[in-house]
């Protein structure tokens, strides 16, 4: 049996996180400038070296991955233009609608349990060309790993054919990798191998690698210069957020690697649960970072297993009536989790 921490087990989501000692000295030091002038050396620095580990010509600092994502997708899709994406996407489920209502953006899903690129339905939906009528096709979005999926990775055979039916459709593609740190991490496939096979790439520093603000999103210099003039645009130019960046390049720096860390903690946790639960509920593999539970309809709800949990010093993530998440990260630790996997099997089983 387990003993409760003596501290909360914050397994809701990897944007908890605090920043570390060795991040907040970073943070302290970083030398600044005035970022819409480009004069801030610190974010310069963050943009370049996330262009290069992402084998792309240009990036650019944002706010948030959803403000990324949202560049992105304008760079690659004009108003009134679709862009295709599986039905539990970030872009089409977690961002308030912002693509339709900022910039005229509409979506068409496919399904996938698991989140995955499912290219026979995106050959049938593809209509790059759709004529007077129907709306036309202008991007694909693969989101690496997939959250709401199960931080599921998306297989780099796929991808690759992915791009190919893209490119001979003349659609762009958009990848969402949020948490492409933790494909690449779990699979040992280089980022750039990922971002290579898309036009253009957000990636977050604020999930697994701990920073605590700030996303990319990456693509040609000609991308990216757009990308930039509609940040300001849309107000979220910023000064001297060489601050910000100095956090995002020691994550970059220490934190990386450490994923494999979190893996192994959701792997752990799934195990438990799985055991303690056969028959019960149903619980994801946990390929990274991410354990999905499904409980049965028979028995208790996902809010009242969440109330019960946090009861006892575990946070976890409602999303949806007999659905709950969790999600590993920087400031959970094995025997963390060991405690949130008896009690969530508890708080089930006795419902
Ligand atoms: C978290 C996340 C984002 C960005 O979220 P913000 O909270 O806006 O930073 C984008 N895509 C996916 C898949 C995510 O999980």
């Amino acid at each position: 049996m387990s003993r409760q921490p003596d501290h909360l087990v914050d397994l809701r989501s990897d944007t908890v996180t605090k920043p570390t000692e060795g991040m907040r000295r970073a943070m302290a030091q970083a030398e600044v400038g005035d970022d819409v002038y480009g004069e801030d050396p610190t974010c310069r620095a963050l943009e370049d070296r996330v262009a290069e580990l992402l084998g792309k010509e240009a990036a650019l600092f944002t706010v948030s991955g959803s403000l990324a994502n949202l560049l992105a997708v304008h760079t690659v899709v004009q108003p009134g233009q679709e862009v295709l994406c599986e039905a539990r996407a970030h872009i089409a489920r977690a961002e308030l609608g912002g693509h339709a209502a900022v910039f005229g953006v509409t979506t068409r899903t496919w399904s996938h349990p698991r989140g995955l690129v499912d290219l026979d339905a995106i050959e049938a939906m593809l209509a790059p060309d759709a004529g007077p009528h129907f709306v036309s096709t202008a991007a694909v979005s693969v989101e690496n790993t997939h959250n709401l999926g199960g931080g599921s990775v998306q297989p780099v055979p796929t991808l690759r054919a992915l791009r190919t039916m893209a490119t001979q459709a003349g659609v762009a593609i958009h990848l969402d990798g949020a948490r492409l740190w933790n494909a690449s991490v779990a699979t040992g496939v280089p980022v750039h191998v990922y971002a290579e096979l898309a036009d253009v790439v957000t990636v977050c520093l604020s999930k697994g690698l701990g920073a605590p603000v700030g996303s990319l999103v990456a693509g040609s210099a000609r991308h990216i210069a757009e990308a930039r003039v509609w940040r300001k645009r849309l107000g979220a130019g910023w000064r001297q957020a060489g601050v910000l960046a100095a956090a995002g390049l020691y994550a970059l720096d220490h934190h990386i690697e450490r994923l494999a860390e979190d893996h192994a903690h959701a792997q752990a946790l799934a195990r438990t649960l799985a055991e303690r639960l056969d028959g019960v509920a149903a619980v994801s593999d946990a390929e990274t970072n991410i354990v999905v539970i499904d409980l049965p309809s028979s028995g208790p709800a996902a809010p009242k297993v969440a109330e019960r949990a946090r009861a006892e010093g575990v946070l976890v993530s409602v999303l949806g009536p007999s659905t709950l998440r969790l999600v590993t990260h920087l400031d959970v630790g094995a025997d963390d989790c060991a405690w949130a996997g008896d009690v969530l099997a508890r708080a089930i089983r006795e419902g």
